[in-house]
């Protein structure tokens, strides 16, 4: 119920609005200072070509926290975002995709080929991306083309306008772009060709339709077609068994990732991957 304050003020007491808003607060107290404590960093997943070459990796933020262990980042992105914390938690994956780069080496850096996948926040978009990005590479000595920008489509859509002349910024350093999620952001088709993207990422819930009926697999085909018509890559993401790895590897696609071909690991444990996957698979 709402009691009038005066003026215009209108004051609202729910106790589970209340419950949620506390819950918030709490979430981002504990971001800060799990910030400070150094509990978040970045994992990578490995994504692989048909060849079986190593292509990539997307870096996914992680929260260890001491006593809950790995927290998801569904339960802590939408906070950081909103309270603006979200910038702090992207310098940290951006740093540690940085660091990652310096201990793999001049093969992969200068490897035209090979990309760090860093997820984006549409808030983000509202800010001086591209300065705060930059400042953290030219620290490093590292390039824009080393990294692809992961960006959903229902974060395109809205803020259409800002969001190409940002990416158009972006892309003139020499950043590329990929659509997460593609086919679950109701994003309209007539303006996919409008936006300076260089990758559609298939969203795993595709692939893991194609398992099960015909009409799944058409879907994919279609996707990759719409893709390749477009000039767009296409990465599919959610791998999780060997038919969806045959299925993939006989269409035109750039690339997989999945948890069948690696799940998202530390830096450390990432390297120790790619050494040992170079010298007994490759
Ligand atoms: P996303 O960007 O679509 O990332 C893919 C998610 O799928 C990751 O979840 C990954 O661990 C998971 N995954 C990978 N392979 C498989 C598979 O074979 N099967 C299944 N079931 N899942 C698989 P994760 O790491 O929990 O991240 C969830 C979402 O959180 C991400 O979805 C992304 O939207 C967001 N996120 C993660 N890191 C960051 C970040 O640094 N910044 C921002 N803004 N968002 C992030
Ligand atoms: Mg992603
Ligand atoms: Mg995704
Ligand atoms: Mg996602």
């Amino acid at each position: 119920r709402a009691k009038k304050l005066g003026g215009n003020q209108y004051s609202f007491y729910d106790p589970a609005l209340q419950h949620i808003i506390d819950e918030r607060l709490q979430i981002e107290r504990e971001i800060i200072s799990a910030i400070k404590e150094n509990q978040f960093s970045a994992y990578f997943q490995p994504q692989l070509d048909r060849n079986g070459h190593i292509i990539g990796a997307e870096a996914l933020i992680r929260w260890k926290h001491p006593e809950k262990g790995l927290i998801s980042p569904f339960h802590f992105i939408p906070v950081a975002e909103q309270s603006g914390l979200i910038h702090q938690l992207q310098h940290i994956v951006l740093r540690d995709a940085c660091q990652l780069f310096k201990r793999l080496g001049s093969r992969y850096i200068n490897d035209k080929q090979f990309t760090l996948a860093i997820n984006v926040s549409a808030c983000q978009f509202r800010t001086e991306l591209h300065q705060s990005l930059l400042k953290t590479l030219v620290s490093f000595g590292l390039s824009p083309a080393n990294f692809k920008l992961e960006i959903t489509e229902s974060m395109l859509m809205n803020d259409r306008e800002n969001n190409i002349s940002q990416m158009e910024q972006l892309k003139l350093e020499g950043f590329q772009f990929s659509i997460d999620d593609f086919g679950t952001g109701y994003s309209s088709l007539s303006y996919l060709h409008s936006f300076p993207v260089d990758e559609l990422k298939i969203d795993r819930s595709f692939i893991d339709n194609m398992d099960d009926s015909k009409g799944g697999t058409a879907i994919v085909d279609t996707i990759i077609a719409l893709a390749n018509n477009l000039g767009f890559t296409v990465i599919a993401e959610g791998v999780e068994n060997q038919k969806q790895v045959d299925t993939l590897n006989a269409r035109n696609i750039r690339g997989m990732q999945g948890f069948f071909l690696s799940h998202p690991l530390p830096a450390d444990d990432f390297i120790h991957w790619v050494n040992r996957y170079t010298s007994e698979v490759l």
